[in-house]
């Protein structure tokens, strides 16, 4: 057995696919294959800026005005010049107008003189320095400004956020409510933003009905394919849901022809191990590439992913939390990577002090779920949700973090520290 260097050691399980060594690949070096076959989609379109949260910019794009525009004050208070402030006692001022937000104040502020001005008000011709109200006294008409100010003081300058002319967001931004806030500032009303990729999903299973029937013995829900469209929902794909396909090799292989002809990705839960109705990854062998269709992670280890025509191809398991892990560590990266974002770094680890006592056997890199809680000192504690089997769809919906414990790792004993990874931004 052999490790590629800078690579977390490979698990002893071995793969029975050819060309992978003899042993299941890493978390790590899944992803990176992954990553190294999936390329952005081609195209783009225009969107209006209110339908444009979650997508990804096409180009860059330069400011075209300066944010502010005009000088503008900081405060509520006087706007003055700057040589009107004394070094000691009071300057006595003459109150000359007020500038106002949206209504400047249109005169020329001369000597002795200055003018009431409100935050983001423009500044007054002959001004360059605002005193806050609360540091003023008005006696008799007049603004009494005492000591210790400094010219030039709570005001924005032009250009003082975005100057005319900067790159202010590069191609492959994913726009969020700030990104968006900042197109907004700058009055772009459409923007052009890459095509979404279309991601064609369906599950496979004879056992498997979609909501609203009612069960026969030995049947169960879909819940697979409702959690992959709530997950998918979240980002910049169009999901094509090709709804349930039967164990049958005719059934599956015409399944992935109307899949790989109609979408870019293709998802798949079930199917994927080696039993007697598993017809995925013999449908991927035969009629597609198989990349590799096991990983050393619990749960998840048969995942498959590959090519089928022109769509990349992913096989997950059909266990429904199983089914989530694989899609969260591997699926969602590359979708983003097919979308053209350059934003989807890696997600976020923190330390946090274990309170149970985790199961765990050496072997492949294990994620489990834990409810994450940070205590009144500011240190990080987690314990299990639950039930850990990769068909425990309730402890998922108890948890809000994955436990994610090293390849080698045995058992957990409370106190021990772990990595926990929190949900927020993942799922
Ligand atoms: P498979 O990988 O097809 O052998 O499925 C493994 C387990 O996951 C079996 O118990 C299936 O019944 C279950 N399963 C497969 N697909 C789904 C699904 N879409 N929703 C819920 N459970 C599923
Ligand atoms: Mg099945």
């Amino acid at each position: 057995m052999t490790d590629t260097p800078g690579l977390p050691p490979a698990s002893s399980d071995t793969c029975d696919f050819p060309g992978h060594g003899g042993r299941l690949l890493t978390l790590e070096e899944a992803r990176s294959r992954i990553l190294s076959d999936v390329a952005p989609v081609a195209g783009d379109e225009s969107v209006g800026l209110q339908d444009a949260l979650g997508r990804i910019l096409a180009g860059p794009v330069h400011s075209a005005t300066d944010v502010p525009a005009h000088r503008c004050s900081a405060m509520d208070g006087y706007a003055l010049a700057g040589r009107e402030l004394g070094s000691e006692g009071s300057s006595a001022l003459e109150l000359a107008g007020i500038s106002r937000a949206g209504h400047p104040y249109g005169g020329t502020v001369g000597p002795g003189q200055c003018v009431r001005i409100m935050t983001g008000a423009t500044l007054p011709d002959g001004t360059d320095t605002v005193v806050m109200q609360e540091h003023v006294r008005l006696e008799g008409g007049r603004v009494m400004v005492g000591i210790g100010h400094r010219t030039g003081q709570h005001v924005r300058p032009v250009g003082e956020d975005m100057r005319r002319g900067e790159l202010v967001l590069g191609p492959g931004t994913q726009l969020g409510p700030a990104q968006i806030g900042v197109l907004a500032a700058l009055g772009v009303a459409r923007v052009t933003v890459r095509r979404r990729p279309k991601v064609a999903i369906f599950s496979t299973g004879d056992e498997l009905r979609p909501l609203g029937e009612a069960l026969a013995p030995g049947q169960i829900y879909d819940s697979n394919r409702y959690m992959l469209r709530a997950m998918l929902a979240r980002l910049p794909v169009e999901v094509l849901d090709l709804g349930l396909v039967r164990d049958s090799r005719e059934d599956t292989r015409r399944a992935f022809e109307t899949a790989a002809a109609a979408s870019d990705a293709l998802v798949t839960t079930g199917g994927v191990s080696v039993g007697d109705a598993d017809y995925v990854a013999e449908t991927l062998e035969r009629h597609g590439k198989v990349v590799f269709w096991k990983v050393a992670m619990k749960p998840g280890k048969p995942v498959a992913f590959g090519r089928f025509g022109a769509a990349c191809f992913f096989g997950l398991p059909g266990n429904p939390v199983s089914a989530m892990v694989t899609y969260c560590q591997l699926v969602q990266p590359a979708l983003y990577a097919l979308a053209g974002t350059t934003d989807a770094g890696p997600t976020l680890l923190l330390r946090a002090t274990c309170t149970t006592r985790l199961r765990k056997s050496p072997g492949r890199l294990e994620f489990q779920r834990g409810v994450l809680e940070q205590q009144p000192d500011g240190a990080y504690h987690v314990r299990s949700s639950g039930h850990q089997g990769s068909a425990a769809l309730h402890s998922m919906s108890e948890a809000n973090c994955f436990i994610v414990l090293p390849l080698e790792q045995g058992d957990v004993e409370p106190g021990a520290e772990v990595q926990v990874q929190p949900f927020a931004g993942l799922l």
